[in-house]
């Protein structure tokens, strides 16, 4: 079977996963093409006006998709933590496949991938969603198995710093190899910018304009939430009141370090317009995180509507800024 996985959500943060499970059921994985002018109009299109641009994207990668396979893969995910506390994920997520399947007709079948580990743990998903390619319970373990293990590979190679589809590019290539490659690049750079925000709005190159292009051409390192170990992120959140949404949660615990860090010379923080759960976060992060702290940080709020020039105008400013503010410092130490 030929089936689809849209380039948008969490694709940036799962997708070794998905792929490997199909791939070993022996079905043939289709990934929609980089987004671009046109998978944005047709997202927006055909998607009710007042939701946020990750998931008009997502809408219109769908459509990218749908002449061409026999299946497409859309998760819910509705809760990704077993915890104590009840944690879920953003609404959207948990009700992507009812709106994908109430705003198209004619689509291919939806292969639908629900992850609700309050409830069930992740192996019974995975089984409900293979029974739709082998009858053979040890086809399908092992399958799990593999696609747990090149989950683990990929979020290594995250925390090395590469990009998603550099990391997937390097899941055959031997560990030292791929950590030598990133320790090059991270002596090329001389700063290091933070960039708050989620995978699907960082790494979607037509989104964010290329943020990390741009931040690599200004010799600027750039350092995202899934570069830090869990540990680091659960001993941040310790501080704070629990939130309910496990993605924002990481959000706060990893805006918490960046503004501490001392590894950190400044901070972006790209917020996607219309967002709920990010119109909280962002008052916590900005309100109660950053009293305590002194790292410069940046708002940035983007929409469909952003336009280059003036995204790459605020970044390039801002990192101008930080990186003459850090020469000034180490003039200040230097002097003293
Ligand atoms: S968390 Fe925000 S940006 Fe992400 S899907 Fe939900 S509303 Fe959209």
């Amino acid at each position: 079977m030929k089936v689809g996985i849209p380039r948008g959500l969490m694709y940036y943060k799962y997708f070794p996963f998905w792929k490997t499970l199909l791939e070993d059921l022996q079905n043939q994985v289709v990934v929609s093409p980089k987004t671009d002018a046109k998978v944005l109009k047709d997202g927006v299109e055909s998607c009710v006006d007042d939701i946020c641009v990750a998931v008009k994207i997502f809408f219109g990668h769908v459509l990218a998709l749908k002449n061409q396979v026999d299946y497409i893969m859309v998760p819910r995910l509705v809760s990704v933590e077993k915890g104590e506390s009840q944690t879920f994920t953003c609404p959207k997520f948990i009700a992507l496949p009812d709106m994908i399947r109430h705003n198209f007709t004619e689509l291919p079948s939806l292969l639908e991938f629900t992850v609700d580990l309050q409830n069930r743990p992740l192996w019974m998903s995975v089984f409900k969603l293979c029974s739709n390619f082998s009858r053979n319970p040890m086809r399908i373990w092992n399958a799990y198995r593999h696609a747990l293990e090149s989950q683990k590979k990929y979020e290594k190679l995250l925390r090395y710093g590469f990009s998603p589809d550099e990391a997937v590019e390097r899941l055959e290539v031997p560990e030292e190899e791929a950590k030598l490659e990133s320790e090059k690049l991270r002596k090329k750079s001389d700063l290091c910018i933070a960039v708050l925000s989620h995978p699907y709005l960082i790494y979607d190159e037509f989104l964010s304009q290329n943020l990390q292009g741009t931040l690599r051409k200004m010799n600027a390192r750039m350092l995202v939430p899934a570069m830090l170990e869990a540990d680091i992120i659960k001993a941040e959140l310790a501080c704070y009141d629990e939130l309910s949404w496990s993605y924002e949660k990481d959000l706060v615990g990893a805006g918490s370090h960046f503004l501490k860090s001392k590894e950190v010379d400044g901070i972006i923080f790209l917020i996607c317009f219309a967002c709920g759960p990010d119109s909280i976060t962002t008052e916590i992060i900005l309100r109660e995180v950053r009293e305590q702290c002194d790292n410069p940080i940046m708002p940035l709020v983007i929409d469909e509507h952003t336009g280059t020039v003036g995204m790459h105008t605020r970044v390039e400013a801002f990192v101008d800024m930080v990186r003459r503010q850090k020469s000034h410092r180490t003039r200040i130490v230097g002097g003293l």
